[in-house]
C-alpha cells in the first residue's frame, strides 16, 4: 500500500508552489490534478503518470466520489500518489472528503501547504489583507453554499470571496444588505499568479462593473480594509504645512 501527498500547487505559474511540494512531486508514481494548476509542473514529475480529474464549474458534488475512490484505487497500487490542488489544499479543496477516504482505509497522508488565491490577489494588486488598526481580522469565504445559493454576511474586517466571480451584482446586493457601506472598497483580481493577472477597483456599490473584465475567469474578491489602496507615507523632508504651495505637490 501507498501513501498520498496533498500537495499545494499555487494560485498560477509553476513557480508559485512550494520547494517541498516540488521535492514530493519529483518522487510521484502518479499524480491526480486539478484543472487550475499548472501544466508546467509536470516538468517537475515527468516519471510519473498524470490524471486529469478537474472538474468544471461551481457547485456540484458531481465527480468528487469518483475522485475519491480513485485516489484510494491509486494508492492500493502505488507507492507514492500524489494529489495536485490549486492554490492551497485546505482552502476550498475538498480535502476533508478525500482525507476521509484514505482514514476509512487506513492509507497514509502528507498536507503540504500552497500559497491560496486570496494571497496572490493581495500581491498583485500591492493591497495588504491585513492593517495594523483597521484590519484586524480576515476572512476566507465562498459565496457559493453547497445547495448553490449566494450567501455573504459581514465577519470581518476584510473579507475575500472565492467562486464569486458569475454572480458579482448579487454578491454586492447581499453584502450592502448584510451592513457594508455602499463606499466599502472593493477589489477583483482574476488569474492571480499568472501573467495575464487582471485587477479592478470598485465602490462596494459598483461591484457589478467588475463583470465585464473578469468573466470566465477564476476571481476573487476582496472587501473591506485589505481592499484599500496604500496612501503614500509622507516623508520627513516634506513639510507638514508647507508656507506656499509647491508646484511640484502632488495629492496624496
Ligand atoms: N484551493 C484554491 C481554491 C479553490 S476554489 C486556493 O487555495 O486558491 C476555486 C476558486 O478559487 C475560484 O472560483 C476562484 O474564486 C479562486 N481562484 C483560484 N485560482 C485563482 C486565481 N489564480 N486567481 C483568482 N482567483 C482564483
Amino acid at each position: 500500500m501507498g501513501r498520498v501527498v496533498f500537495i499545494g500547487a499555487g494560485p498560477g505559474e509553476a513557480d508559485l508552489i512550494t520547494v517541498r511540494g516540488r521535492q514530493r512531486l519529483a518522487q510521484a508514481d502518479v499524480v491526480l490534478f486539478d484543472a487550475l494548476t499548472d501544466p508546467a509542473l509536470r516538468e517537475a514529475a515527468p516519471q510519473a503518470q498524470w490524471l486529469d480529474v478537474g472538474k468544471r464549474g461551481f457547485g456540484h458534488a458531481t465527480g468528487q466520489g469518483a475522485i475519491n475512490a480513485l485516489l484510494v484505487e491509486q494508492a492500493l497500487a502505488h507507492g507514492c500518489v500524489v494529489r495536485l490542488k490549486g492554490g492551497d489544499p485546505s482552502v476550498f479543496g475538498r480535502l476533508e472528503e478525500e482525507i476521509a477516504s484514505l482514514l476509512a482505509h487506513g492509507i497514509a497522508f502528507e498536507v503540504v501547504p500552497g500559497v491560496t488565491a486570496a494571497l496572490a490577489a493581495a500581491a498583485h494588486t500591492a493591497r495588504p489583507l491585513t492593517r495594523r488598526g483597521s484590519g484586524r481580522s480576515v476572512s476566507l469565504t465562498t459565496a457559493m453554499t453547497h445547495l448553490g445559493q449566494l450567501h455573504a454576511t459581514r465577519s470581518a474586517d476584510t473579507e475575500v470571496f472565492y467562486m464569486a466571480g458569475q454572480q458579482l451584482p448579487e454578491l454586492a446586493a447581499r453584502l450592502l444588505e448584510a451592513g457594508w457601506p455602499a463606499e466599502a472598497p472593493a477589489s477583483v483580481v482574476s488569474r492571480a499568479g499568472w501573467p495575464d493577472a487582471q485587477a479592478t477597483t470598485h465602490r462596494l456599490a459598483d461591484l457589478a462593473q467588475a463583470a465585464a473584465v473578469h468573466a470566465g475567469r477564476p476571481a476573487v474578491v476582496t472587501v473591506g480594509a485589505g481592499a484599500a489602496s496604500v496612501v503614500p507615507a509622507r516623508t520627513t523632508n516634506t513639510p507638514e504645512f508647507p508656507e506656499s504651495p509647491s508646484p511640484a505637490a502632488t495629492d496624496d
